[in-house]
């Protein structure tokens, strides 16, 4: 008899999916730290990462997700359970809406990152322009898709430029960029949660900083639709490019700011000019350049900790470890962590 994982490989085989065994997890992280997923498939068509979710749950296996990795920090011991890599990457143009997208309620989420100047500081469309739907496999790269939209006069997401992350990466931390959030261009989305598949739109996502319903509901985003802007290309690719040469010289052998910002009630507690972590982590706790085996608090962002070679997860748990112990002792600081841990961690 075979047992769950191996049916779960036959069914995703026998309709063409790239299925592995023991598949190291550091390929499938832009830091490139992570041992081995006990089964992993590569997914290129909705329809098979729905079928990969249900079978999932048909099976009763442990089961994750991962977009770009970007934001994950893996296990050397990997993960015991089926890791579903989603490379679902198709688009489409929907047109108008049929009633003006609604404005995102800014009151709701405070933006605790540094102020945005110069160019960044506009708002979140340049002037009224109509809106335009467009549908998103939540498997599609940002970066790529925005670059797609320009060509089709298509504006919005040019905050986002730089970010290494996919769509579903991005509803589900609601991934911010120049004070602006992901979760404020969402008309609707597709879930499953491995029984059914259904629509949902931006407010039960329950956005917040770093936070959506997703990460206790541990639903799926299939595909969602986007509410972008027609026109506005130039002043939206000046802004991309501008925005991706600062995003350029933060390590990309990471996993982003490993810790969330200050609150406000912190940093005015601290009588500090930012809530930076990095500034935080760099004039405060003097951490910056520490390192441990093949891992560093980067030299370039603080508030980043890097691969520069051969870093394992332990290297980097290390790190995190004394950054965290410090401001607690020093700053009566707990910090809350902004990246992910996966998988096993008592056996570093
Ligand atoms: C160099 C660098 C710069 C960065 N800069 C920023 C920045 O400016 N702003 C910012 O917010 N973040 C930033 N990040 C962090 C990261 O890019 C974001 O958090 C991003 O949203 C993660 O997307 P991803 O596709 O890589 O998600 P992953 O890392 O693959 O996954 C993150 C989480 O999302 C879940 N998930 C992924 N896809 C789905 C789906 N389809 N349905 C449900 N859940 C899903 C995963 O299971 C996991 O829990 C940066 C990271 C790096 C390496």
């Amino acid at each position: 008899m075979m047992n769950p994982y191996q049916n779960i490989r036959k069914e995703l085989e026998d309709n063409g999916t790239a299925v592995w065994a023991d598949k190291p997890l550091a390929d499938y992280t832009t830091f490139g730290i992570g041992g081995p997923a006990r089964l992993l498939a590569e997914i290129r068509q909705t329809e098979h990462l729905r079928k990969a979710v249900q079978l999932a749950c048909q099976y009763r296996v442990p089961y994750k997700i991962i977009g770009n990795g970007s934001n994950l920090i893996v296990s050397d011991s990997g993960f015991d359970g089926f890791i579903i890599i989603n490379q679902t990457a198709k688009w489409e143009i929907l047109g108008r809406p049929n009633k003006p997208c609604p404005s995102a309620k800014r009151k709701d989420i405070r933006f605790n990152g540094p102020r945005a100047n110069g160019l960044f500081a506009a708002g979140l469309h340049s002037g009224p322009l109509e809106d335009v739907l467009v549908r998103v496999d939540s498997g599609l790269k940002i970066n790529t898709l925005a670059q797609s939209l320009y060509r089709h006069g298509i504006s919005g997401l040019q905050w986002f430029a730089g970010i290494p992350a996919t769509v579903g990466g991005a509803i589900y931390m609601n991934m911010h960029g120049a004070r602006r959030f992901f979760g404020d261009l969402i008309h609707s989305a597709c879930l499953t949660d491995g029984r059914k598949s259904y629509i949902v739109n931006r407010e039960y996502f329950k956005f917040g900083y770093d936070r959506s319903i997703l990460q206790t509901s541990k639903e799926i985003v299939l595909w969602v639709e986007l509410c972008l802007k027609k026109g506005g290309v130039a002043s939206a690719r000046k802004i991309s490019k501008a925005w991706s040469r600062q995003k350029a010289i933060q390590p990309q052998r990471s996993a982003g700011c490993v810790f969330q910002n200050l609150r406000a009630d912190e940093q005015e507690r601290l009588g500090l000019p930012t809530p930076s972590i990095g500034y935080v982590i760099d004039r405060l706790l003097g951490l910056k350049g520490t390192v441990r085996g093949g891992a560093c608090i980067s030299s370039s962002h603080a508030a980043f900790i890097e691969n520069k070679g051969k870093a394992t997860c332990a290297d980097v748990l290390e790190l995190i470890e004394l950054i965290k112990s410090k401001a607690q002792k020093e700053l009566g600081l707990e910090l809350r962590m902004e990246a992910e841990i996966l998988g096993t961690i008592n056996k570093e």
